[in-house]
């Protein structure tokens, strides 16, 4: 185990935010590195408890096997401490950065936890700084072709360990660049795309082939053995308003697309908040990351609208450790906008109850309208809480309800009422050569559940694969 009086001696310390009014110039990481004197100072806070709540389901879904490496890591055995993390976690450079840490609120130290993520984003840093990283080539190939629709984390999973077990894989992706949300959504401040880029060229260089700009469909996946299809769960929910499609008037993915796009290619992008009274509704993750770049590209204000209360600053009886804490959580995004603009950007038990237009049909402000619980507990709007709002962009970051029809439709398939291509035995195969995973299998959920999705469908696959070679 770690120091048997590690959680004792040493305090835990997160990977520090950079200041907030040089971060918001940029789009560089939020965060700065620390010294591997204090990265082992972490990992001895680490007691191999006994009660690893942290591998479990509730910690974490690739079930990484925490103690073991953090221990390593504490003895100053990096490499050994790598190489027991890339036993389960396909991609440590995404969950380092992005994971929301499931395991650190499920660790015995509980609300004090171990520094689980910033731990395994210094051992895969480690390992690409020295050398460590380098292409694995499968010994041998089986000859069986394999279609992976969809390049973001799931696809990426999968694809990866098919590759390791010998299968040609292609990954048919419709954006012009792979990476799925980790690209094209989650903003580069939180994931810088060289890091995602990274990735793609070292599954290149071991023998996973991309195919972008191309929408799967059968006539294009015909020849393949089998097909995993892995198109995220990308069908946002609107708001039920007048007016909703006004010139200034977006999803949160398409905003934040640009912006990437705009990142990456140093054009101004297609929709930007830079000069604009800015609302979004959706007090989530997404939410915030569309507050952290509306800020960055100049907004004139920034508000965001939840239509929950408030949460509790503390766990409440019925959601005990070692469950995620269902607790008030002030993200990078709604951080800034308190330095910014003085207070928390966060308007709760509020939503839009009209859209005001002008004469060529650009929005100009909004009619919010606070909420309530009716008798049979759905939200109602209270009389007279009407306020009106300036906004010249507004952002829509609701949630999503499914996968997208046209791609279900194109395979001849049928999704579930959520909108899922969950097979109702629970496994992952669909029927004839075809499997589906992350997002477009369980809903809209987290990087690490996508990724232990990927590599669950890749087994399932791998074993269909198997018995057809026979
Ligand atoms: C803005 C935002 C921020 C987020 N931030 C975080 C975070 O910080 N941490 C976290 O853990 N989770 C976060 N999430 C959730 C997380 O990104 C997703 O759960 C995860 O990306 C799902 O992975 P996936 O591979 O199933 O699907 P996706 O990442 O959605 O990838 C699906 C891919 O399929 C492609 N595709 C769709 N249809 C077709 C087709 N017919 N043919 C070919 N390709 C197709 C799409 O272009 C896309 O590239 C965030 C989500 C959003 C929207």
């Amino acid at each position: 185990m770690g120091k048997p009086t590690g959680f004792m001696e040493y305090v835990r310390t997160e990977n520090p935010y950079r200041d907030v009014q040089t971060r918001l110039k940029d789009y560089v990481d939020l965060h700065t590195a620390q010294p591997s004197d204090i990265r082992r100072c972490q990992a001895a806070r680490c007691m191999d408890c006994g009660v690893p709540f942290c591998q479990s389901d509730f910690g974490c879904p690739l079930h990484n096997l925490i103690p073991e490496w953090n221990d390593l890591l504490y003895q100053g055995q990096d490499r050994a401490a790598l190489d027991r993390l890339l036993m389960t976690a396909p991609f440590p450079e995404f969950t380092g950065r992005v994971c929301p840490a499931l395991c650190e609120k499920a660790c015995n130290l509980a609300d004090d936890g171990v520094t689980n993520r910033d731990n395994e984003l210094y051992l895969i840093e480690t390992g690409f700084s020295n050398g460590w990283i380098q292409p694995r080539i499968p010994a041998a190939r089986t000859g069986k072709r394999v279609a992976v629709a969809g390049s973001g984390p799931a696809g990426l999973a999968a694809a990866d360990l098919l590759n390791q077990l010998g299968h040609d894989v292609t990954v048919i992706e419709r954006a012009d660049r792979p990476g799925g949300l980790l690209m094209y959504g989650i903003p580069n401040m939180k994931l810088p795309k060289e890091i995602v880029e990274r990735r793609i060229h070292l599954m290149e260089a071991e023998g996973v082939s991309f195919l972008l700009n191309t929408s799967a469909a059968p006539d294009v996946t015909e020849k393949y053995d089998a097909v995993l299809l892995c198109c995220g769960s990308r069908k946002p929910r609107t708001l039920n308003v007048e007016s909703i499609d006004a010139e200034g008037v977006h999803f949160a993915v398409d905003y934040l697309t640009a912006a990437t796009r705009g990142v990456l290619t140093g054009e101004e992008p297609d929709i930007t908040a830079g000069g604009k009274h800015v609302v979004v509704v959706g007090g989530g993750d997404t939410g915030n990351d569309c507050v952290g770049t509306a800020l960055r590209q100049g907004a004139l204000s920034v508000t965001q609208l939840e239509m929950m209360p408030k949460a509790p600053e503390r766990r409440t009886a019925g959601n005990p450790w070692p469950e995620w804490p269902r607790v008030l959580r002030t993200d990078y995004g709604q951080m800034e906008a308190v330095a910014v603009q003085g207070a928390d950007p966060r308007v709760y038990e509020t939503t839009v109850k009209s859209i005001r237009v002008d004469a060529s049909d650009r929005i100009t402000a909004l009619e919010t309208v606070r909420l309530q619980k009716g008798i049979d507990g759905k939200l109602i709007f209270v009389p007279g809480s009407e306020k009106t709002l300036p906004c010249d962009l507004l952002l829509i970051a609701a949630g999503f309800i499914g996968c997208e029809e046209q791609t279900v439709r194109a395979f001849g398939l049928t999704a579930d009422s959520r909108g899922r291509l969950l097979p109702e035995d629970g496994s992952h195969h669909l029927g004839g050569n075809l499997f589906s995973a992350g997002d477009m299998r369980n809903g809209q959920s987290l990087v690490v559940r996508a990724l232990a999705d990927g590599r669950a469908a890749a087994r399932e696959t791998d074993a269909f694969l198997q018995k057809n070679m026979k």
